[in-house]
């Protein structure tokens, strides 16, 4: 079942994302307001994807991505800007949307961001060593969870992939070219700054001061590293 959900206000946007969504073989759930939305994902708990359009009358798209991360830390939520919302990317991700989109946007474009989140999601690939232990923190990979010091850290399913990424690299400078490949996949359109924005979220979560980070160090003019 690959269900996404579509918030947008605006129909004839919001019809070309579903016509797109639906040719490229998603069921497609749409709502015209937050409100909507989120009395919608009540009832179709199996969605797997999130399109949240920022600018809507009502409770905003930031605010529908905070109310769905308060409960929900599995689905993909990708934000629908404007171009001239540079700042609204950044908040978006800082609310808990793994992913944004900037209108006006390709069909493949969005099919492509649709596909990488939904990958993501799906879990269930993980081979059989299922724990990854760099204390203080427990990776297990049967159940896509981090414990730090015995204590689970909520994660979205993009800070999952990119810590798992790291555990798997320890002590290695992975430039940011590289940690969008290994995460969003290489035929993902993204721009790098969306690894730094998750990766200044992931420190708020797992540091123990985000501020002078330990575990995940930057390298600078270059990536990240993992130091645990
Ligand atoms: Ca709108």
């Amino acid at each position: 079942m690959k269900k996404v959900l579509v918030l947008e206000d605006e129909s004839s946007i919001r019809s070309f994302i579903v016509i797109n969504l639906r040719r490229a073989g998603y069921e497609v759930i749409e709502a015209e307001s937050g409100e909507e939305a989120l009395e919608k994902l009540k009832t179709h708990g199996d969605t797997r994807v999130a399109l949240l359009d920022v600018m809507l009358p009502g409770i905003d798209g930031f605010e529908v991505c905070r109310r769905i991360r308060a409960t929900n830390s599995r689905i993909g939520i990708i934000m629908l800007t404007a171009r001239s919302q540079e700042m609204d990317k950044v908040t978006g991700l800082m609310t808990g949307a793994d992913d944004y989109v900037t209108k006006p946007f390709s069909p493949a474009e969005l099919t492509a961001r649709v596909d990488a989140l939904m990958r993501r999601s799906g879990g269930g690939n993980d081979d059989n060593s299922a724990e990854i232990s760099q204390p203080p923190f427990l990776l297990n990979t049967r159940n896509r969870t981090l414990e730090k010091d015995g204590q689970r850290i909520k994660l979205t399913q993009v800070e999952y992939a990119i810590v798992k990424m790291f555990m798997e690299n320890p002590g290695k400078a992975l430039s940011r070219e590289e940690i969008l490949d290994l995460v969003w996949g290489r035929d993902y359109f993204g721009e790098l700054k969306i690894v730094d924005v998750n990766i200044r979220r992931l420190r708020l979560k797992i540091e123990d001061n985000a501020t002078n980070p330990m575990y995940i160090t930057t390298v600078w003019g270059y990536g990240y590293k993992w130091g645990a």
